[in-house]
């Protein structure tokens, strides 16, 4: 290990040096596989852990399932994770939501920045959701997907967080006390110099919450430079992609050569799916198109009949044929299954079901596992009782394998969220692990 007290930063080098809060799982580990791309070792915690940060890395990320919980519990929430990156000694910290800026009416990405800005004493942080490799970009404020505004993208459709504006200083002005403002990318562009001097103007005038346009990985490299010495930043993962190597620079952190070397036991893999993305739908059509055995899971018939039966056909499967559950369907399917359910019940019976075939494909000797969806993962990694993710290698922009205990066994496991992947992801990632 090069990292600590003795490495070539010196002594005033702290064993943890950035810390995030993720407000869903697969987002957590897409700033993971990003941050890993430096060679700097990188944990992820699932939740707050209970123990007090003792093998804490350079890079913390704390994972939540907050997206979608009511704001005074995602506030709570995420002052506890706040509390124990303070306390593994974190110097810089970053709130990461989704690249299409996932959140509802009421939040929870600005009243989680406000809460954590007050308990950092600082008063200015900047959104930037960019992510111009998977085809988020920003500009005047507004946000596309690929070449469609965020509100005319199937996110208009999303099950739990539906996107139906575009500009996000109107979608985070209701979520905030303070003043909302952008740099926009006519600043950016003039590079790190001018924005930060813009920032700084923005903070005379009281503004607390800056968006800032990115449409390039450019303008992520300009924007992270300016901002790399701000207590908190908030974003996509994209944006924080080019700290390290700024950080390794100033010799604040240090590389570790073993990292991504971690190895799963050897066994089976299997497909859960929860996500309803059009990228997704699209992933598992290829898949099943490519021959491996496939259940579906219908909502309805899981709020009536119960979850047994996937269990069922699970155990009557022949692992190697690496099968593949799913409740993946078309925005018209999931509508109709939400109006006889509710939004919620109906997620919740798929994400129970989804989490309880990841159990029982363990006991089966499955040890490898690729997941689609943000909620969908986080529901599976915790009925694996599955606390902490060593950060292997990339599947896709964005998306790592990673390597964890469950009941004792090393499994590898990937958490792709909805969009994240190209339509062969699910076989591109078994080969990635030589399966
Ligand atoms: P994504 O990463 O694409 O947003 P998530 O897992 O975060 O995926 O969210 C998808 C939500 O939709 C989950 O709560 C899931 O249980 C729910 N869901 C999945 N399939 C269906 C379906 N067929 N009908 C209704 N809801 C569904």
């Amino acid at each position: 290990m090069e990292f600590g007290g003795t490495g070539q930063a010196g002594n005033n080098v702290h064993k943890t040096f950035f810390g995030a809060i993720a407000d869903d799982f697969t987002g957590a580990t897409d700033l993971a596989g990003l941050l890993a791309r430096s060679g700097v070792p990188v944990s992820l915690r699932m939740g707050v852990p209970e123990t007090p940060p003792t093998d804490s890395s350079p890079f913390e990320i704390i994972a939540l399932k907050c997206r979608t919980a009511p704001v005074e519990e995602a506030v709570s929430e995420t002052q506890a994770a706040l509390d124990w990156l303070r306390r593994a000694g974190a110097q810089r910290y970053f709130w990461k939501y989704c690249s299409t800026f996932d959140s509802t009416a009421r939040g929870n990405i600005g009243p989680v920045a406000e809460a954590l800005m007050n308990a950092l004493g600082t008063d200015q942080t900047v959104y930037c959701p960019a992510f111009p490799e998977n085809g988020r970009a920003i500009f005047m404020g507004n946000l596309f997907v690929g070449e469609q505004p965020l509100a005319e993208s199937p996110m208009k459709d999303h099950p739990l967080t539906p996107m139906r504006d575009s500009n996000l200083m109107r979608l985070l002005r209701p979520q905030v006390t303070h003043p909302v403002g952008l740099v926009n990318r006519l600043v950016v562009a003039k590079g790190a110099t001018a924005l930060r001097g813009e920032l700084q103007r923005l903070r005379a005038d009281g503004i607390a919450h800056v968006v800032v346009d990115a449409v390039s990985n450019d303008d992520l490299h300009v924007i992270a430079d300016a901002c790399r010495d701000m207590t908190l930043m908030t974003g996509g993962s994209a944006v924080a992609m080019p700290l390290p190597k700024l950080w390794l620079e100033e010799g604040l952190i240090c590389r570790d050569h073993a990292v991504g070397r971690a190895r799963a036991e050897a066994g089976p893999a299997i497909v859960l799916s929860g996500s309803c993305s059009a990228m997704t739908n699209r992933q598992v059509s290829a898949y099943l198109a490519s021959g491996h055995p496939g259940l579906r899971l219908d909502p309805l018939d899981l709020a009536e009949k119960g979850e047994g039966s996937a269990a069922e056909w699970l155990s009557s499967r022949s692992p190697d044929q690496t099968p593949i559950i799913y409740a993946t369907a078309e925005p018209d399917e999931v509508r109709r299954a939400q109006e006889r359910l509710g939004v919620e019940r109906a997620g919740a019976v798929v994400e129970q079901t989804l989490a309880a075939c990841a159990v029982k494909a363990r006991d089966l000797g499955f040890r490898r596992f690729v997941v689609a969806g943000g909620e969908t993962s986080g529901a599976v990694t915790k009925a694996l009782d599955i606390r902490k993710l060593d950060i292997g290698s990339e599947i896709a922009p964005g998306v790592p394998w990673c390597f964890a205990r469950t009941a004792g066994h090393e499994v590898a496991i990937t958490l792709k969220s909805g969009n994240f992947g190209g339509e062969g992801f699910f076989t591109d990632a078994l080969e990635r692990l030589g399966t």
